[in-house]
């Protein structure tokens, strides 16, 4: 794909648009907009000019711009994302929503908040709960995402497997298209069949097929009662094995987070926090809420019966927030713990239905073994989506390490997908697994997308490159 350049009179125009001290072009100012929270050695790539608009028209008429110049455009919420979704990788527009923040509306009577894309996700749940209200769908990166990327993505997280993802309560969006026209898609109905879901199809389309601006989201009653149990197993097998047995009894927990014992140890580490692991090769990390304290309790207890029957080591209960804080801190941090313990890695995100994740561990086991490195692994155990991290041997060179990260990952989602699971539950395709998506979909299906993408983006300026090429 070749692309025009931005030129000094696009800048000139491009300020004209969103003011002066909006954009951006020296190159320490628009080094941060590079990368996300992939490898910036190996998918890094700088914008030619970064744009930070305050309002929809001025989105839409940088698009504009855009289409007439043939110049891409790449959104960017809070560049927490994990797949290089928000990577300029053909240089242009950067179109950072980060001064996009504003709260619309808290709208009781139909139990909605309407907020522009550039919130960070955390302020909106804070905000809500304030009101006794709840955004049940946010990720780990809560204290860092937007929810524009969160929609974009489809963020799940550690309630997903009650409350489900971020998609679920998005009611409506406003869109500013890759051609640059505005259009609400959706609004605060609780049913809608008018047509092809529009709105849902922008939910998760990593930015490519238009801008999110602002976004009505549904909010529910906080839950008044909460409680966390951790259980620990000798090996990751006995902790895995458990997971569908305790979705099956019929109680249904708020989540369901797995992690061996690298995973812990590492994040345990890097937040100097010690927990009574022990002899733990693994550990569950286990949540119930609902609005009837004692019945909260009842529940937590029947889960925690149900792992000490199945050979769990010990089980906690958490007796306090702030222990249970803790415990969920060594969750949250795992991620960035591997980043920083080991820096040359692979962070996946393969899901698989719940009763066939007792199969994932045994194929890590054998795929570690098989391409020389370690990987440890952790995740939403109770949505079936497991975060296995790919770790480079500090005594493997590093030409060898992407040739067995590449061979061991197409290996990994080859598995997956016969277990009837997807390359990524959560984190997106973007660029990172944009090679191997062919691999393991349909060519009917990845046609149908392409399709979309082709009426939407007739000048393919909206974030190219990214999931599959056009
Ligand atoms: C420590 C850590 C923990 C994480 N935990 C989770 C987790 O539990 N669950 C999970 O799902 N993810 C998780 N993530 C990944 C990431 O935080 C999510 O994907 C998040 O939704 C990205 O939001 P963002 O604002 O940072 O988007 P960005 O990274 O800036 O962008 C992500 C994608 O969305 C597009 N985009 C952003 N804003 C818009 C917009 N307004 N309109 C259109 N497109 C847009 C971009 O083009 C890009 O394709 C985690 C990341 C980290 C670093």
């Amino acid at each position: 794909m070749s692309y025009a350049p931005v030129t000094p009179a696009v800048v000139a125009e491009l300020r004209a648009i969103v003011g002066d001290k909006s954009v951006l072009v020296d190159d320490e100012r628009i080094e941060a907009y590079g990368h996300d929270e992939t490898s910036a050695e190996e998918y890094g790539h700088l914008p030619e000019v970064v744009v930070l608009p305050t309002t929809t028209e001025q989105v839409a008429a940088v698009v504009r711009l855009a289409n007439r110049e043939r110049i891409p455009v790449t959104p960017r919420g809070a560049g927490s994302g994990l797949s290089g979704g928000a990577i300029p990788s053909f240089g242009g527009i950067l179109l950072s929503v980060e001064r996009m923040d504003r709260l619309i509306e808290l709208d009781r009577a139909n139990m909605t908040v309407t907020v522009e894309a550039g919130m960070v996700t955390n302020d909106l749940a804070h905000l809500v709960q304030a009101e006794g209200l709840f955004f049940a769908g946010y990720p780990m990166s809560v204290e860092t995402c937007f929810i524009g990327g969160n929609v974009a993505e489809n963020a799940g997280g550690g309630k997903a497997v009650k409350y489900g993802v971020t998609g679920r309560y998005v009611l409506g969006l406003e869109l500013v298209t890759p051609t640059g026209d505005v259009v609400w898609l959706g609004g605060k109905l609780a049913k809608d069949v008018s047509g092809y879901d529009l709105k849902q199809l922008v939910v998760g389309s990593e930015g490519t097929l238009g801008i999110v601006t602002q976004v009505i989201l549904r909010l529910i009653a906080y839950p008044k009662a909460a409680s966390d149990l951790l259980a620990l197993f000798r090996t990751p097998r006995e902790a895995i094995d458990l997971v569908p047995l305790i979705m099956g009894q019929g109680i249904v927990p708020t989540g369901i987070e797995f992690m061996d014992r690298l995973s812990f140890q590492t994040s345990c580490a890097y937040l100097n926090e010690t927990l009574p692991y022990g002899e733990a090769g693994a550990m569950l990390l286990i949540e119930v809420d609902g609005n009837d304290a004692a019945r909260v309790e009842a529940e937590l207890f029947a889960i925690g019966d149900l792992c000490e029957k199945h050979g769990a080591l010990e089980v906690y209960v958490g007796e306090d927030r702030t222990t249970i804080e803790r415990l969920w801190s060594v969750r949250r941090n795992i991620a960035e713990a591997f980043k920083v313990a080991s820096p040359v890695q692979s962070l996946e995100d393969i899901v698989v239905p719940v009763a066939r994740i007792p199969d994932v561990l045994p194929e890590l086991e054998r795929l570690s073994a098989a391409y020389g490195m370690q990987i440890p692994c952790y995740g939403h155990a109770g949505d079936g989506n497991l975060h296995a991290t790919l770790v480079k041997d500090p005594a493997m060179d590093l030409g060898t390490w992407h040739a067995n990260k590449d061979a061991c990952l197409r290996e990994l989602y080859r598995v997956t997908r016969d277990l009837g699971g997807k390359i990524s539950g959560e984190h997106g395709i973007g660029l990172k697994r944009k090679p191997f998506l062919d691999d393991v979909t349909n060519p009917v299906e990845i046609e149908l997308m392409r399709a979309i993408k082709r009426a939407w983006d007739p000048a393919n300026v909206m974030n190219p490159g990214k999931i599959f090429d056009v």
